[in-house]
C-alpha cells in the first residue's frame, strides 16, 4: 500500500523536537497567545521575508481576515482562480463581496493571466492569486496588472509554503499573504492553524486586534473582531517543523523529478513542469490524462492512494448555485476537473515507492 501522504512517517523524524515543544506549552500553561505564538510569528515572518506575521485559526480565516483588513465588502468584486479550493471563494463570500472567477491556464492549471485584465471592473477591490499545487503564479505579471488598476493583491499561499518567485517567497509578493497549516500542507500543524504575513505596519496592527475580538488591550474593543487565533501548542509544533521546511520542499521537488523521469512519454500523460528552482514546491503532484477515472480506479485496486484536486469546480458547487456561474465560461477548469489526478506526494516518499507507483501506471497503459 502506498499512502497519498504519510504524516506518521514525518512525525517519526521530528518526535523529539515536537514533544519538547508541546511539553513546554503544557509546563507553562500559556495556551492562548503565549510566547510560542509570538516566537513562531517572528520566525515565519523571517522565513517569508515580511516584516510581520499574525497567527490565526485556519487558512480560511487567514483569507477572510485579510479581505476584512483591506475593507473588501458589499458591492465589491474580488477576483480569483476558477481552479482553486473552495475556501478561497468562501472568504470572498464571508465579507459580502462578489467572487469573480478567472479560468485556468491550460499549461499550468493556475489562473490564466491572459484573461485576468478582462475580469477587472471599477468594482474590483482585490485579486487573490492562488499558488495551487505549490506552484507560484507569475507574480511579476500579476502585480503589474494589479498596479495598473490600483487593486490589492492577497496571495492564497495555502499550498505554497516556502515557494519562491525570482528569489522572493510566496506570501511576500502581495499586500497580504495567507497560509494554512492544515496537517497535510507542506508546513502542517497537528490541528487547524493559519497565518497572514505582511510588511504594512497598519494592516499588521489591525489584524493583530481583529483575530483577538478587535481588542487593543484586554476588555477594550475598538471594532467588531473575531476569535481566530493560532494556539500555542500548534505554534510550538510549527516552530519545530519550520526548520525542516526547506529540506522537505527539496525532497518534494526531487520526488517530482523522479516521477517525471519515469512517467515521461507514457500513454497520454501530461506531466507537471518543475520550473525555475524553488518556484514549485509540489504540495501536490498533479498529472493529466483523458483516462483519469480508469487510471484512478486501477491504482486504487493496486493499493496506490491518489486524489483529485478538485473534482467539482467551485462554480459548480451547490454552495454557489445561486451566483449563476456557467461552466461554459471555464472550459480549461472543466477539462482539468475531468482529467487531473494527484499521485502520492510527500517529502518522506521513497524512491522504491515512486518506482512502484510508476510501474503500476505503466502497467495500466500496456
Ligand atoms: C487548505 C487551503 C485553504 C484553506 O485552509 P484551511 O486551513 O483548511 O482553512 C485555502 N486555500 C487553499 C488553496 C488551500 O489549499
Amino acid at each position: 500500500m502506498i499512502p497519498f501522504v504519510d504524516l506518521k512517517k514525518q512525525y517519526d523524524s521530528i518526535r523529539r523536537e515536537v514533544g519538547a515543544g508541546i511539553q513546554g506549552v503544557l509546563d507553562n500553561a500559556n495556551f492562548i497567545l503565549g510566547e510560542p505564538v509570538a516566537q513562531f510569528e517572528a520566525e515565519f515572518a523571517g522565513f517569508c521575508g515580511t516584516g510581520h506575521c499574525i497567527g490565526v485559526a485556519s487558512g480560511t480565516d487567514a483569507l477572510h481576515l485579510a479581505l476584512r483588513a483591506i475593507e473588501a465588502g458589499d458591492g465589491d468584486e474580488v477576483i480569483t482562480a476558477a481552479n482553486t479550493f473552495v475556501a478561497t471563494v468562501l472568504a470572498i463570500s464571508y465579507v459580502g463581496a462578489r467572487p469573480v472567477l478567472v479560468d485556468a491556464d491550460p499549461a499550468t492549471f493556475l489562473m490564466d493571466l491572459e484573461r485576468l485584465e478582462a475580469a477587472i471592473t471599477p468594482r474590483t477591490k482585490a485579486i487573490i492569486p492562488v499558488h495551487l499545487y505549490g506552484r507560484m503564479l507569475d507574480m511579476e505579471r500579476l502585480r503589474t496588472i494589479a498596479k495598473r488598476h490600483n487593486v490589492a493583491v492577497v496571495e492564497d499561499a495555502c499550498q505554497a509554503h516556502g515557494a519562491r518567485w525570482r528569489g522572493r517567497k510566496a506570501g511576500s509578493l502581495g499586500t497580504l499573504g495567507c497560509f494554512s497549516f492544515y496537517p497535510g500542507k507542506n508546513l502542517g500543524a497537528y490541528g487547524d492553524g493559519g497565518a497572514i504575513v505582511m510588511s504594512d505596519e497598519s494592516l499588521y496592527e489591525r489584524l493583530k486586534m481583529m483575530r483577538n475580538y478587535g481588542s487593543s488591550r484586554k476588555y477594550h474593543h475598538d471594532f467588531i473582531g473575531y476569535n481566530s487565533r493560532l494556539d500555542s501548542i500548534q505554534a510550538a509544533v510549527l516552530s519545530a517543523k519550520l526548520e525542516r521546511l526547506d529540506a522537505w520542499n527539496e525532497r518534494r521537488v526531487r520526488n517530482a523529478a523522479m516521477y517525471n523521469e519515469r512517467l515521461e512519454g507514457i500513454g497520454d500523460l501530461v506531466l507537471p513542469e518543475i520550473g525555475e528552482t524553488g518556484s514549485h514546491v509540489f504540495h501536490l503532484y498533479v498529472i493529466r490524462t483523458k483516462r483519469r477515472d480508469e487510471l484512478l480506479a486501477y491504482l486504487g485496486d493496486k493499493g496506490v492512494q491518489c486524489g483529485i484536486h478538485y473534482p467539482v469546480p467551485v462554480y459548480s458547487l451547490g454552495a454557489y448555485s445561486a451566483l449563476g456561474f456557467s461552466e461554459k465560461d471555464f472550459p480549461v477548469t472543466e477539462q482539468c476537473a475531468g482529467e487531473i489526478l494527484s499521485l502520492p506526494m510527500f517529502a518522506e516518499l521513497e524512491e522504491e515507492q515512486i518506482d512502484t507507483v510508476t510501474r503500476r501506471v505503466r502497467e495500466f497503459y500496456s
